[in-house]
C-alpha cells in the first residue's frame, strides 16, 4: 500500500512584518483523506490555505506535494500540480448558468485551445452532469449562478473546485452564512468527495465539524494546539478554553 503523504507541511512559519500568523506548523495529509482545520477567528487558518496554494510565502519551513517541494512555486504552477482552493466568499460567475460554471471551471486547467473551443467533449459534459448531481443542483442546471440562493452558490463553487479534478481540495469556510440544514447538507456533500479527492476543510462551526467527523487539527494564534478525532478535540480542556474564550 502506498502510504506516502499527498501534502506535507514542515515547520511552516509566516511572518507578516513582525506579526507571526503561523509558527512552526507541521502537518501531513494522505491521498483521498479528509482533514478538518478549526480555530477561532484570526487563528491563521486562511493564511495556512494561502501558503499551501502559493499566495503567501512562508518565512521558513517547507511544503511538499506528492513528495515535491512546492514552497517557492507560483500559484498557477501549484494549481496545475493538482491543488484547488475554494475561497471563503462564493466566486461563481453570476451571468453564466450553473452548468456553464462547471464547464468553465473544468477547462481552466486544461490547454488554452480547449478552454476556447466552443463545444465541450462528451466526456467533459458527462463529468459535469455527474458533479451537478453530487452537488444536488441538477434541477438548477440552466439557472444563472447569480440568482442562486446563498447555500446553492457555495455548493456550486464546491462543484467548480471538484470539476478541476484536483487531487487536493482546499475549502475555506464552506458553511459561512449557512443555517443548520444547509450546513448538514454541505457536510454530506464534502463526505461524498472524500475517497476521490483529499479534502482540507477549514471552519469554526463545531456542529459542522461534528458532522464531518474527520481527523481534526486545532489552530490557535498561528500554532497547532491539538490534533485528534472530533471526540478527542471535543473533550479537550485547552480547546474548550480557546473556543469559549476562557
Ligand atoms: P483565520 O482565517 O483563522 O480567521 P487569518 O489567517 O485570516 O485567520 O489571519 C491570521 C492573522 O494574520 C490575523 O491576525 C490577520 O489579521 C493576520 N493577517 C492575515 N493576512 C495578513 C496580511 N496579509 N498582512 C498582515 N497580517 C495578516
Ligand atoms: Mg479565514
Amino acid at each position: 500500500m502506498n502510504t506516502a503523504p499527498l501534502l506535507t507541511l514542515e515547520n511552516v512559519t509566516v511572518d507578516f512584518d513582525g506579526f507571526k500568523a503561523l509558527t512552526d506548523v507541521s502537518l501531513s495529509l494522505a491521498p483521498q483523506d479528509l482533514r478538518v482545520l478549526i480555530g477561532p477567528n484570526g487563528a491563521g487558518k486562511s493564511t495556512l490555505c494561502d501558503t499551501i496554494i502559493g499566495r503567501v510565502r512562508p518565512t521558513s519551513g517547507r511544503i511538499l506535494f506528492k513528495n515535491q517541494p512546492i514552497t517557492a512555486l507560483p500559484e498557477q504552477d501549484i494549481v496545475r500540480r493538482g491543488i484547488c482552493r475554494k475561497f471563503q466568499t462564493p466566486g461563481v460567475l453570476p451571468s453564466l448558468s450553473v452548468m456553464e460554471n462547471l464547464l468553465v471551471s473544468a477547462r481552466k486547467n486544461r490547454a488554452w485551445w480547449l478552454a476556447f473551443s466552443s463545444s465541450p467533449p462528451a466526456a467533459e459534459q458527462e463529468r459535469a452532469e455527474e458533479i451537478l448531481e453530487t452537488i444536488g443542483l441538477t434541477d438548477r442546471r440552466e439557472t444563472l449562478a447569480g440568482s442562486l440562493a446563498h447555500g446553492e452558490k457555495q455548493w456550486l463553487e464546491i462543484g467548480m473546485v471538484v470539476a478541476t479534478d484536483a487531487e487536493l481540495l482546499l475549502l475555506d469556510e464552506p458553511t459561512a452564512g449557512m443555517g443548520p440544514q444547509d450546513t448538514q447538507r454541505t457536510a454530506d456533500l464534502i463526505l461524498s468527495l472524500v475517497g476521490r479527492h483529499a479534502v482540507l476543510v477549514i471552519d469554526h462551526d463545531m456542529s459542522f465539524v461534528e458532522a464531518l467527523n474527520g481527523y481534526t487539527t486545532v489552530l490557535h494564534q498561528g500554532q497547532i494546539l491539538r490534533e485528534g478525532t472530533v471526540s478527542e478535540i471535543r473533550a479537550d480542556a485547552a480547546v474548550e478554553a480557546v473556543y469559549l474564550g476562557r
